[in-house]
């Protein structure tokens, strides 16, 4: 398929990337990996008429020990969030998560600014980012502005981004406890039938869900339940609480919400045994 006809033009600071924005405002899409947006393109679901590549500011691709917690450039490579030293040590979850995406080559070219912006609720990044609480950095020409996972995804591919803010950085917690993420794919390089994320907190844990819902959800029931005492199998029955899953070739809902009991238990035990 070919994409419909559209200008493009390549940003060459972050500065300059919001004044394109600001200029050709609704028109407008930000390039950046191209591994989410140019497959809609050739299907022309997508149908912008300028593209804004900023897939060349390298000075957004970093991660950093800031303290307290870490900061990921929006523009960091899938494959570099993986090999990440700093995250290993502190958050290994989100390098771990990042190698379960696609294949080498989608993550060679895909960010993970890209993958929290596509607002895709069979993505894996952004049911880790909930789990973990992290904070999303945007910014516009008027000014940044922070904004919590749990408020950041707000629909099927809608996240809280608004026409002319560009998502700049991720700010991840230093864990001091278990996680897991437990995907399950047809092939390996697939995307998740149903994902669970699991991240050890005080007396309990942080659990999210992917491909459960229109977004990323926190599996509150099993949150409650283990806050009140239950071992992590009588929790996990909990996980599909509160979700709509969808039904497609690769599996009802109803199988979906088993996935998600049975992966949830699996998920909970390895982050209590780590
Ligand atoms: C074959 C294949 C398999 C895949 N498998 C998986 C998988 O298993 N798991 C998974 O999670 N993902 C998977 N993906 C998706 C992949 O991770 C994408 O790279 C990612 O979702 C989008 O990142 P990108 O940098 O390519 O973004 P792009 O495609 O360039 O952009 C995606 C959207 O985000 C916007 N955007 C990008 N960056 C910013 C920014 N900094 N600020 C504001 N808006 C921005 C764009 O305007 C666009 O709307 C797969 C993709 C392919 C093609």
């Amino acid at each position: 398929m070919i994409p419909a006809e559209f200008d493009y033009d390549v940003a060459e600071s972050g500065d300059h990337a919001l004044q394109l924005l600001e200029q050709h405002g609704d028109e407008a899409k930000l390039l950046a990996g191209g591994h989410s947006l140019l497959p809609l393109m050739k299907l022309r679901l997508a149908t912008p008429s300028m593209l804004i590549d900023i897939g060349r500011l390298n000075d957004m691709s970093y991660v950093r020990d800031d303290g307290d917690a870490l900061a990921i450039g929006a523009l960091t490579r899938h494959e570099d969030v993986e090999g990440s030293d700093v995250l290993e040590q502190h958050c290994a979850i989100v390098a771990h998560t990042a190698g379960e995406i696609g294949d080498l080559q989608v993550r060679h070219f895909g960010t993970i600014g890209g993958s929290l912006a596509h607002g895709d609720p069979a993505s894996d990044l952004p049911t880790v980012m909930l789990a973990l609480d992290a904070q999303m950095v945007l910014r516009s020409s008027s000014g940044e502005r922070t904004v919590g996972a749990n408020e950041f995804f707000t629909g099927l591919f809608e996240t809280a981004l608004g026409p002319t803010e560009l998502l700049t950085e991720i700010r991840v917690p230093k864990l001091t406890g278990g996680w897991s993420y437990q995907k399950f794919h047809h092939r390996a390089q697939d995307w998740a039938i149903v994902g669970v994320a699991a991240v050890q907190s005080n007396g309990g844990a942080s659990v999210a869900l992917t491909n459960m819902g229109e977004v990323p959800l926190r599996a509150s029931g099993v949150e409650q339940a283990l806050t009140s005492g239950s071992d992590a199998a009588t929790a996990a029955q909990e996980a599909a609480q509160n979700t709509s899953p969808p039904s497609d070739p690769f599996g009802s809902a109803d199988y979906r919400r088993d996935l998600a009991r049975v992966l949830t238990r699996r998920a909970l035990q390895e982050a209590m045994g780590r």
